[in-house]
């Protein structure tokens, strides 16, 4: 292991323009093999600022740019909520296939059988890992999955006329896209306080549903939990709702630690978002795309957005069905242009297909026995505020003895020096100086040793050397920001102007 201490930052790389030398080239035009044809005047330019530099220098230029940033196929990234799980090779070049990746959207239907039977497929094997049947993959995000299935409890109740229900319960623990889906459902949020276990407190939810039952839309609730924690009295939580006349709603992003495992709909849930980016690999962290299907029951079947994959005419023997897609009869709607991000449809097939079913149970079985082995390791130096088994995350409460100045920040920081992308800062909420650790599946022990042995060393530098920490990252092509002015005083360029062309 490298062990740093200070260190001089790397050199950042220049701009291109920087790289330019006057009649350097980089590529050979062929000739034009067409008649040339003029273009208006008014539309050609005097001149066009280009970098002149040669191939390998662009590449260079661009491995260097893509080494500046931490990613997961470069080393350790337990971002805890965000799963930055491996993501198999494999998915990349099934989503690049001629057929899956040049089909347009508006083909028809008889020229796009293959990327509808897929779409159908993994439709249907959502369903089933989940325990609820009818899925519309459709929506293009987690938050966006949590907004169709908020707007389809709402139409639920509003058809039956009831009209009263317009809150939704949400644990204090909840993701931040949690409280934004009811608001812009046009709903309000009923917070719940978490008991002393990091479990929703029970009594506060019967007193809620006892006096407010008849306003009560549904609930919100992450299983496990934000922090790492299965509810333990899911079962109560989920009658308790029913009973008041709400429905639930489960926030699928940790289905990672669940698959094979349990289904939540045999739970009770009756609406669930997956987040494909997450649980099912695909890559994400850098804005997207990503993929949040919904998946429902039967009553809420007509509401689903559409539009989704539903088989027109039934196969035979020697013939495939004829795949269509079709708009629920009651739908909440479109939620954004086609039919969702197809290319991460393909990559989660292509990942459910190369696990299959007992594969699939062993991802959530290795992402819970890597999270407990390094909360386990981790437990004498660090302060663990719910100290049960967790799911696959856990959460540290940054405040060391001997070291009262140090925060979950400063450890973040340092944690860059030694190659390791920090973990979740500040979330959840309910946790001070929180540090949410998600290890994920896919490390080898090594990795996770080595993740502790440095956490460890950290611990110890934040006594003897705090400084260190403060001063962190020493080793990043950038040092520590100050956060509000990079965020008001915007510098979206390099330098305020390029040099004229011929400069
Ligand atoms: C990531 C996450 C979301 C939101 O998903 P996006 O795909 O980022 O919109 C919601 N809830 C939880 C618990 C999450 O971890």
């Amino acid at each position: 292991m490298n062990v740093m201490t200070k260190q001089a930052p790397k050199e950042l790389e220049p701009l291109i323009y920087d790289l330019s030398a006057a009649g350097r080239t980089g590529a050979l035009l062929p000739d034009c093999d067409v008649p040339p044809s003029e273009l208006p005047a008014e539309l050609l330019r005097d001149t066009l600022r280009l970098p002149e530099v040669s191939e390998l220098q662009v590449i260079r230029h661009f491995v260097k740019l893509s080494q500046l940033n931490h990613a997961i196929d470069k080393a350790f990234y337990p971002l805890g909520s965000c799963t930055m799980k491996y993501n198999p090779k494999l998915n990349e070049d099934m989503a690049r296939l001629a057929g899956f990746a040049q089909l347009h959207p508006l083909a028809d239907t008889e020229s796009s059988q293959g990327a509808l039977a897929l779409m159908y497929q993994l439709q249907q094997w959502l369903g089933e890992i989940v325990g609820l049947k009818h899925v519309s993959l459709a929506p293009a995000a987690g938050a966006q999955g949590e907004f169709s299935g908020i707007l389809m409890i709402r139409k639920y109740h509003l058809e039956r006329g009831d009209t009263k229900r317009t809150k939704i319960l949400v644990p204090n623990s909840a993701h931040g896209t949690n409280p934004a889906t009811v608001t812009m459902a046009g709903l309000e949020v009923i917070e719940l306080p978490a008991n002393d276990g990091g479990d929703v407190d029970l009594d506060a939810l019967k007193r809620v549903c006892d006096e407010r039952g008849d306003e009560i839309a549904g609930m919100m609730i992450t299983v496990p939990n934000t922090l790492g924690l299965f509810e333990a009295h899911i079962l109560e939580v989920v009658e308790i709702v029913h009973n008041a006349g709400g429905l639930m709603y489960m926030d699928g992003a940790n289905m990672n630690a669940l698959m094979g495992v349990v289904k939540p709909g045999e739970l009770g849930f009756d609406v669930l978002h997956y987040n494909l980016h997450k649980t099912f690999s695909t890559p994400h962290g850098g804005g997207g795309p990503g993929s949040g299907p919904v998946g429902v029951d039967d009553k809420l079947k007509p509401y689903l957005p559409g539009p989704i994959v539903a088989i027109l005419e039934e196969g035979s023997d020697d013939e495939a069905p004829l795949y269509g897609l079709v708009m629920p009869e009651k739908s909440i709607g479109r939620l954004k242009a086609f039919h969702g991000n197809f290319g991460m449809h393909v990559r989660a097939y292509a990942y459910i297909r190369a696990y299959g079913a007992e594969g699939l149970c062993d991802v959530s079985r290795h992402a819970v026995l890597n999270a407990n082995y390094v909360r386990a390791r981790l437990m004498d130096t660090y302060k663990i505020p719910y100290p049960r088994y967790c799911g696959h995350e856990f959460v540290v409460e940054a405040r060391l003895d001997g070291a009262p100045d140090v925060h979950a920040l400063d450890i973040s920081k340092r944690l860059i020096d030694y190659g390791i992308h920090p973990p979740t800062n500040y979330f959840p909420l309910i946790v001070p100086e929180a540090l949410l650790i998600e290890p994920t599946e896919t490390e080898t022990k090594e990795t996770l040793d080595e993740f502790v042995e440095v956490m460890k060393i950290i611990a110890e530098e934040a006594r003897t050397n705090p400084e260190l920490l403060h001063d962190a990252p020493h080793s990043a092509p950038t040092r520590r920001l100050d956060e509000v002015r990079a965020a008001k005083q915007l510098v979206l360029c390099c330098r305020p102007a390029l040099p004229e062309a011929g400069d």
